[in-house]
């Protein structure tokens, strides 16, 4: 039994029932059948099926937005926009598919050579509740558009959006069970991953549970994308406009309430600026309207879970413990729902728990570096690497910085976000492989080489 559980308020909304044995077993080979099917079908007429996947979503934003805001907290202007971003998504691989699959004529000795990009099968995809519409959609528009099927293992917490994702495919008349959502519990999830009928797996989940079905598919030798955890450093040089550093890093903490892979969790600042920031930073968290994530203008909802809450808790009471200094926020809410408030650690150092581990939720660390040098040693400091953002004026020394700093994406003056036209993945124990832009849309497909003598 799946319960739906709404974290404003703590209420159950709904109960589901696990798929049966029999019901996987039969998604399963429905799956294999239309895709076997699909990958025959021209990519310029598979492509179609995007454009209608981008126009069942925007016809539907305010419902869907809602069931994200009822199920995991979002408030709801952040849920409607990633409505818009899934469709965005959608649009822009439908447009763009047909060119990053194309087949490449290379010279060789043959009298013809080339590269072909063939689909791999059905797909797993195993996907988390922070984003429950964004984190399949960005990997399903490509992988459809690339003559692949898909069954969907979606985060217990968020079953209805589990099942809405079905059926923007079901209204989009993608062929019937090419994409299936199975409800079923994470323990089910080896049996599938060792299933001949799964050609590969996608993740996006903790780096814990990335390890564990890393070790599952590569036994089964299957091919894996993993989208970990991250602990995205902001570093903030001297030399940097520091009132806008810190109103855009209000920002990049505190969307989706902090639950995001890459939002900026460490927050570097060099010395002689670090007062400056943590007060300007401290008086745009204070700005940050806490309250019912239905309401348009709210900024900080609840938490997803009681037990992510809980978690955080822990990691801030033992960075205080540490030596930390408390600037805002810390304490526990009174009243229904998982509320925690925003907080702002000062003074943090490798010692405490917001520097070594991933802190999923409304809490930044603020560190203090004593020139450009150790700024970028403290942001290598960290098992992720995820993404990371850099402020400075000299573009010519950021040029240089972003070069050695350990990340699968170096945002300059700005915050790390994800963009359909850029590549999206992390190094370390953020995981391997890409998606979105060109390199996504190829993770999915067995790059063929076709020689003719
Ligand atoms: P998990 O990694 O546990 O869950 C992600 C997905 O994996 C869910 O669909 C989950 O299903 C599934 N899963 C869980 N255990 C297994 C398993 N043994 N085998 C196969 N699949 C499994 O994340 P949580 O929701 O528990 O969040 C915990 C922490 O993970 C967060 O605090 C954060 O640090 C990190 N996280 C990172 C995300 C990112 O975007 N990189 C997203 C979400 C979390 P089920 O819901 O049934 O357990």
């Amino acid at each position: 039994m799946i319960r739906s559980i709404n974290p404003a308020t703590g209420a159950e909304i709904a109960r589901y029932e696990f798929n049966t044995a029999g019901e996987v077993d039969a998604a399963l080979s429905a799956a294999v059948a239309a895709q076997a099917r699909w990958r025959e079908v021209p990519i310029t007429e598979r492509v179609r099926l995007l454009t209608r996947m981008a126009q069942v979503l925007r016809s539907n934003a305010d419902r869907y937005a809602r069931l994200i805001t009822q199920e995991m907290g979002k408030p709801l202007a952040e849920s409607i926009a990633e409505i818009e971003k899934c469709a965005w998504n959608c649009d822009f691989y439908a447009e763009k598919a047909p060119e990053f699959l194309a087949d490449e004529p290379v010279a060789s000795s043959a009298s013809e050579s080339l590269i072909a990009y063939d689909p791999l099968g059905v797909v797993l995809a195993i996907m988390p509740w922070n984003y429950p519409f964004w984190q399949f959609f960005r990997f399903a528009a490509p992988a459809l558009a690339a003559g692949n099927g898909s069954v969907l293992k979606h985060a217990n917490n968020v079953p209805a959006c589990a099942l809405a994702c079905e059926e923007v495919l079901r209204e989009a008349q993608a062929p019937a069970g090419l994409v299936r959502t199975l409800l079923i519990d994470a323990g089910d999830v080896a049996a599938l991953i060792a299933d001949e009928r799964i050609a590969a797996v996608t993740l996006t989940g903790s780096t814990e549970v990335g390890a564990i079905v890393a070790s599952q598919a590569g036994k089964a030798l299957k091919k894996q994308v993993l989208e970990l955890g991250g602990s995205d450093p902001f570093i903030v040089l001297a030399d940097a406009d520091v009132e806008q550093a810190a109103a855009m890093a209000v920002k990049a903490r505190y969307v989706n309430v902090g639950q995001s892979c890459v939002n900026a969790k460490r927050f570097i600042v060099e010395q002689s600026v670090a007062d400056r920031f943590a007060d300007a930073f401290v008086a745009g968290v204070a700005g940050l309207k806490v309250g019912d994530p239905m309401e348009m203008d709210t900024r900080i909802g609840p938490m997803a879970r009681a037990n992510l809450r809980d978690t955080l808790h822990d990691q801030v009471e033992r960075s205080i413990t540490a030596g930390a200094t408390l600037r805002c926020g810390g304490a526990l809410a009174n009243g229904p729902g998982f509320y925690y408030p925003p907080t702002v650690l000062d003074n943090v150092t490798p010692a405490a728990a917001a520097f070594t581990e991933e802190t999923f939720g409304p809490v930044a660390a603020i560190i203090r570096a004593g020139d450009a040098e150790e700024a970028i040693r403290l942001a290598n400091q960290s098992e992720y690497g995820l993404g990371a953002a850099l402020w400075t004026r000299d573009l010519d020394l950021a040029r240089r910085l972003t070069r050695r700093i350990e990340a699968g994406a170096v945002f300059v003056n700005g915050m790390v976000a994800s963009d359909p036209r850029l590549p999206f993945g992390g190094i370390k124990r953020s995981g391997y492989g890409r998606e979105l832009g060109y390199h996504g849309i190829r993770e999915f497909t067995n790059v063929k080489t076709v020689w003719i003598g």
